[in-house]
């Protein structure tokens, strides 16, 4: 029988089609939430009668390198991709989302080169290049963004006049159809063409704005449990997981609790000396501000040492670790040469940022502000809608990566 080896793991050929779904910001506490509530009835019969565990997902929990490191069953210190920004050598932030700078083949194009068929549909278009990184679009494989639906051609996406197919417009940036459209169409491509594997990745911008149990929370979990229970009504393997949890990052009275590092490495060390790079920033300014669980610091004027900066911000109330280059390296599976001479992470109700004049906080005075980066939003759900072998299941109880997520959909079947 036909096999795909990538790094280190050997995937069978898919008896039937594989729909692993990302759920962007799906923070176990949503579907727990949900189950109380019996509105996630077909999450709740994969759980009964397939397998679900909670995993560990990638640290930075961020969307890039998670996503990343889904679709190419490793952690960054493969793939390369740590975040949305680094600063390079010449001391220029450099935007991370680039193809040229996934290190690591990718499931779905070993998949497509072999003569599988491969749909890679996400929320956010940053994403899109990376996902369909080196996959074939000229013979049935499809790769695009709801965000930019509309503009789809076959050269660029394999695919176009989408939003005719799915029967639904170009959907707003700001909306939780971003997501829903993102489905559908999977959905729409399982039925018309039956492909081999699908990878649906979603955004998380309701779960920046709503807490589990919220009504809108709750509406959008409805709907996408809906969705997941079409797919595996049309034959399709569903695996679901995240890219990161969510946690509320407010003060009591409702402000975002953030350390602006830049400024108290500013003021202990000079203006320039160091520079805080949020790897969070991105264009989605109203998710989140660019405020995130975790930073960056990159020593440039010759004043402040890794040890310094440890020092001045290890006790400082919501730090949670103040790591070296190679200590976050070894302990998280990051990429050195991308990596700050300092890691920065939160505790779970903390976000920090850098300077307080680099971030606009006005996009953010409609909720109180939730989100992401550090440990405490890297636990992720991880559900099958069928069963995991014994084998499978004893490894999953010993340490379970959500960037496993390929490996146990196509080859836990136990056969
Ligand atoms: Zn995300």
């Amino acid at each position: 029988m036909k096999t795909i080896e990538l790094n280190g793991v050997t995937y069978r050929w898919p008896a039937q089609p594989v729909a692993v779904v990302c759920i962007d910001g799906g923070d176990p506490a949503y579907i727990e939430q949900g189950l109380q509530d019996g509105i996630l009835p077909n999450v709740a019969r994969f759980i009964r009668d397939g397998f679900s565990a909670i995993a560990d997902g990638t640290v930075p929990s961020f969307t890039c390198p998670n996503n990343m490191s889904l679709i190419t069953g490793a952690p960054p210190a493969v793939h390369g991709i740590s975040g949305n920004f680094y600063l390079n050598e010449q001391g220029e932030a450099v935007v991370m989302t680039g193809p040229e700078l996934l290190r690591s083949r990718t499931i779905l194009a070993a998949f497509a080169d072999a003569g599988a068929r491969v749909v890679s549909i996400t929320a956010k278009d940053k994403l899109r290049k990376q996902l369909g990184k080196d996959l074939d679009l000229t013979r049935g494989n499809v790769s695009f963004s709801s965000e930019y639906a509309s503009r789809c051609s076959l050269a660029e996406n394999g695919i176009e006049n989408v939003p005719e197919l799915v029967g639904m417009p170009q959907p707003d940036m700001y909306s939780m159809d971003l997501s829903l459209f993102v489905l559908e169409a999977g959905i729409k491509l399982l039925e018309r063409d039956r492909p081999d594997l699908l990878f649906l990745s979603l955004t998380d911008y309701i779960q920046h704005k709503h807490a589990p149990g919220d009504p809108v929370a709750n509406e959008f979990y409805r709907r996408i449990d809906d969705c997941f229970g079409r797919l595996a009504v049309l034959g399709a393997v569903v695996a679901l997981t995240a890219d990161h949890g969510m946690n509320d990052k407010s003060t009591a009275a409702g402000r975002p609790n953030v350390i602006f590092l830049q400024d108290i490495l500013d003021e202990e060390f000079g203006l320039g000396d160091t520079r805080v790079i949020c790897p969070i920033t991105d264009a989605f300014v109203r998710h989140h501000g660019a405020l995130g669980g975790f930073v960056r610091v990159w020593c440039r004027g010759g004043h402040a040492t890794p040890e310094t900066i440890i020092d001045r911000v290890k006790s400082l109330p919501g730090i949670a670790l103040a790591l070296t280059k190679d200590e976050v390296c070894r302990q998280f599976d990051l990429p050195p040469d991308r990596e700050g001479d300092v890691a920065v992470i939160g505790d779970i109700g903390t976000v920090i940022g850098a300077a307080a004049a680099d971030h606009d906080l006005s996009n953010l005075a409609d909720a109180r502000l939730r989100s992401h980066g550090a440990i405490t939003e890297a636990r992720v759900p991880f559900i099958l809608s069928r069963p995991a072998s014994a084998d499978f299941c004893q490894r999953a109880a010993r340490s379970l990566h959500s960037y496993q997520i390929f490996d146990y959909a196509i080859n836990s079947t136990g056969q």
